[in-house]
């Protein structure tokens, strides 16, 4: 439902939470983050408001990280439960996503992943992209171009959002059939599915193309297709207030 992705000097964990609370006017039953820390991601995910994400980010604190991504979710596929909550991770832990919209087909994909020795730990449609990710990023060791081999194999709406434990300020983000802006800071970049997200940091945005993918650093903002070939990207300034 709501998205919001960060890479830059601030406290990740605080600006990913603010985007969050700006994006809960359309209505969730879940919200979780992940950040990068320590070589490693931490995640805290709950169902319900998000004083519930809040609460239990006040009983087990998170590091601040410089990158992060959050999630509101609108249940599709699996209840609304702390573990089909987002972010979902692969087996390692090594990589966390979030997902809008449904992959229609991710019960063959499910089936395959298990056949290869992958255990789910929910019932989402979202989850099978975790794994997908960190089976590709295993053999490029390139998440955007584990996310353009992972959504060439996707059908359905999505928006996803990533990041790796081994690609340290980096998020990489996805879109097809569903919105995806990126925030232009100076030395930061905002990703999320609405600009009221980011609006308080930039007001200089980018909106992805259909079936187009961007990696997100810092002072850089690299958008390709799903084959690769860059993509043109027209910068736009926001005007309204949110
Ligand atoms: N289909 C996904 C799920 O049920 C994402 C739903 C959403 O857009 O929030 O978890």
């Amino acid at each position: 439902c709501g998205i919001v992705g960060y890479v830059g000097p601030q406290s990740a964990l605080d600006v990913v939470t603010a985007g969050l609370k700006r994006l809960e006017y359309r209505g969730y039953d879940s919200a979780g983050v992940a950040v990068q820390a320590d070589g490693g991601l931490a995640t805290a995910k709950r169902a319900g408001k998000l004083v519930n994400l809040e609460k239990e980010l006040g009983d087990r604190p998170l590091p601040a990280g410089t990158t992060a991504i959050g999630h509101t979710r609108w249940a599709t596929h699996g209840g609304p439960t702390d573990a089909n909550a987002h972010p979902h991770m692969d087996n390692a832990g090594r990589v966390a996503v979030v997902h809008n919209g449904i992959i229609e087909n991710f019960a063959a994909l499910r089936e395959e992943l298990t056949e290869r020795g992958h255990e789910l730990a929910s019932e989402t449609d979202t989850e099978v992209v975790a794994h997908l990710l960190a089976e590709e990023y295993s053999a490029c060791a390139d998440l955007a171009e584990a996310m353009r081999l992972v959504c060439r194999r996707l059908e359905g709406a999505f928006t996803l959002v990533a990041v790796h434990a081994d690609e340290p300020d980096v998020v990489v983000g996805a879109r097809r059939n569903s919105p995806l802006v990126v925030g232009v800071g100076a030395g930061e970049s905002f990703l999320a599915s609405d600009v009221a997200a980011f609006i308080a940091h930039t007001r200089e945005a980018i909106e992805l193309g259909q079936d187009q993918v961007v990696e997100l650093r810092r002072g850089a903002v690299k958008v390709t297709d799903f084959d690769g070939a860059p993509a043109d990207v027209r910068e736009y300034h926001v005007d309204w207030d949110a």
